[in-house]
């Protein structure tokens, strides 16, 4: 049994990460502040005696007496509404926060995962994104707060490896999707999923042709727990799920699906959206031997359940 920190861990991703290693026997304190994750998310976990809550920004440093073992810092606001809501914060989160929770560890001598993203490789002109691939970011544009945040997030981490033997961690996680996301978290799939259930306008960004690939979330919490528990392999690695597909086909997925009568509308392409992404995960494969399990028309259906009962 190890005591687990999870920064983040009233988000989407953080609750079922939280949720995952309570049912392994460790102890979990989810710390988070609030912005974008929601105690609901977590209320199932609250009256567990493993489980415990700190509410807490990461851009303030954190202490405790409690020995930790092992940290997976998510927190970090991750649509893109959210963290260009106040990018100073976004910022500060990915390099204040970061160092933050990098000192926290190397006290402890816990050994700690970054959430990163494939974002770091921004609008990518390499097709399918491997990890040798160093990324094409605009640093002064609208998403440069979260790109190059997070990476300055992996720089810092690699630094504490070498001048602190700190125990690392680091993987680019590739879009996600499923329960628990924010009803108004402004992502495509939950955009999309609450305007068909609704019957009201699919608004589609730009013609709809630029390209994701999405991971279903267990599928995602699985792999980052096999990261952090592989004895020898520090990433960077990508984690995601290689089917790609354009944003206008998932809206009609996501109609078909739902049986919904909205139809699509079209909005302007918000600033340096990437035209296309998909992982390579060739070396996620090799090295935790992971790959997705869950198919997208699976997934997509219990999230859109999810979204049905809480609308
Ligand atoms: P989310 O917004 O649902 O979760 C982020 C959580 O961090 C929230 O609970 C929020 O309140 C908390 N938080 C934000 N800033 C904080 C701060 N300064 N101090 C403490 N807590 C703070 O997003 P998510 O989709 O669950 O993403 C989790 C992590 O995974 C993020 O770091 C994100 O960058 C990364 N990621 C997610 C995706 C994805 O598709 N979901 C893709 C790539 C990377
Ligand atoms: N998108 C869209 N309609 C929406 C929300 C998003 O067409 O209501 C597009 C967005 O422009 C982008 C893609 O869907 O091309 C994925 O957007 P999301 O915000 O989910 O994630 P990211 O751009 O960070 O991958």
């Amino acid at each position: 049994m190890k005591t687990i920190l999870v920064t983040g861990g009233a988000g989407f991703i953080g609750s079922h990460l939280c949720a995952k290693l309570l049912e392994q026997g460790h102890k979990v304190i989810c710390l988070d502040n609030f912005f974008t994750g929601s105690k609901k998310n977590i209320e199932s976990l609250l009256m567990q005696k493993n489980f415990k809550l700190v509410e807490h920004d990461i851009i303030e440093p954190y202490f405790t007496e409690e020995r930790i073992d092992q940290i997976y810092n998510l927190a970090c606001p991750a649509s893109p509404a959210h963290y260009q809501f106040n990018a100073i914060r976004t910022i500060k989160a990915n390099t204040i926060g970061v160092v933050n929770i990098l000192g926290l560890a190397k006290l402890h001598q816990a050994r700690i995962l970054q959430a990163s993203t494939s974002e770091i490789y921004g609008d990518p002109t390499e097709h399918p994104q491997k990890e040798s691939y160093w990324g094409n970011v605009n640093t002064i544009g609208p998403r440069a707060c979260y790109d190059e945040g997070k990476r300055v997030a992996e720089t810092l981490f690699f630094d504490y490896h070498r001048k602190h033997s700190l125990e690392i961690r680091v993987a680019r996680i590739f879009n996600t999707y499923g329960e628990k996301m924010a009803e108004n978290d402004g992502r495509v799939v939950s955009n999309f999923i609450t305007q068909a259930l609704s019957n009201n306008d699919i608004t589609i960004y730009g013609d709809g042709a630029q390209t994701r690939s999405f991971c279903y979330v267990s599928d995602l919490v699985n792999g980052l727990v096999k990261l952090m528990n592989q004895p020898d392999f520090i990433g960077p690695v990508n984690l995601g799920n290689p089917i790609e597909l354009t944003i206008k086909r998932i809206a009609e997925k996501i109609i078909t699906l739902t049986g919904s009568k909205a139809k699509l509308i079209y909005k302007p392409l918000p600033q340096d959206d990437p035209k296309q992404r998909r992982p390579d995960i060739a070396l996620a494969k090799e090295k935790l031997n992971w790959q997705p399990e869950v198919k997208l028309e699976d997934g997509l259906k219990k999230t859109i359940e999810y979204f049905r009962k809480i609308i």
